[in-house]
């Protein structure tokens, strides 16, 4: 049987090297300087658990409607999407991003999506992107603009475009949505290794009222 790590950890602990004798002894990660937000949660989390809030969450890693969804990671979907959807917790994976762009066919965003597939059951994909959406007329020029703006230096800059880093490309917006969609949805339909039984289908959420339009796929 393997051991407990923290166990470990508090074991192994020489006498007087440091701080927090408290924290190995719950096992809990020693307390930082965390912002306001932070703090806040913090203490909401600990009411929760200790109110055993999580317990109508509960489910598994399965999901039970064999769905995964690629969707974006605007606040205004937050809720909706599931609510719109009539989904609850279990039912699907969701996989956000912004732009809910499935960018790279061996991108983070496609890695989920095999991970869905092959090892939890998944057998509908939905890349569901959304209107008025804030990465769809994103600049690589005006972020670095504004990466400049929030104290980036013109070096820091400068060391990773000489790492190959092409802004324009990389933090382009994604122009008409439809348009996207279709290219996500390509991505994953003529995924090499993406099992053949899988059906994928693409949409566009209205970000106020949740109605979901199909986009026609070729
Ligand atoms: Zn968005």
């Amino acid at each position: 049987m393997q051991e407990n790590p923290s166990k470990a950890a508090a074991e192994s602990k020489t006498p007087g090297d440091g701080q927090d004798d408290a924290s190995h002894a719950t096992g809990r990660t020693p307390a930082r300087s965390v912002s306001p937000t932070v703090a806040t949660i913090l203490e909401h989390n600990a009411a929760f658990v200790a109110s055993k809030g999580y317990e109508r969450y509960q489910t598994d890693k399965y999901p039970e409607k064999k769905l995964a969804i690629v969707s974006c990671m605007d606040t205004r979907l937050t809720e909706l999407l599931l609510a719109a959807l009539g989904l609850k917790n279990g039912d699907a994976k969701i996989i956000k991003v912004a732009g809910a762009e499935v960018a790279h066919p061996f991108g983070s965003v496609m890695r989920s999506l095999l991970i869905a597939v092959c090892e939890l059951g998944v057998e509908d994909v939905m890349i569901v992107a959304h209107t008025n959406c804030g990465a769809q007329h994103m600049s690589g020029e005006e972020m670095v603009h504004d990466m400049r703006r929030l104290g980036v230096s013109d070096e820091r800059i400068s060391l990773a475009r000489h790492c190959g880093i092409d802004f324009d490309r990389w933090l382009a917006g994604f122009g008409d949505t439809e348009e996207s969609v279709r290219r996500s949805v390509d991505v994953v339909r003529n995924h090499p290794v993406m099992p053949p039984h899988v059906r994928i289908a693409g949409f566009v959420m209205d970000s106020v009222t949740g109605e979901l339009v199909q986009v026609t796929c070729p």
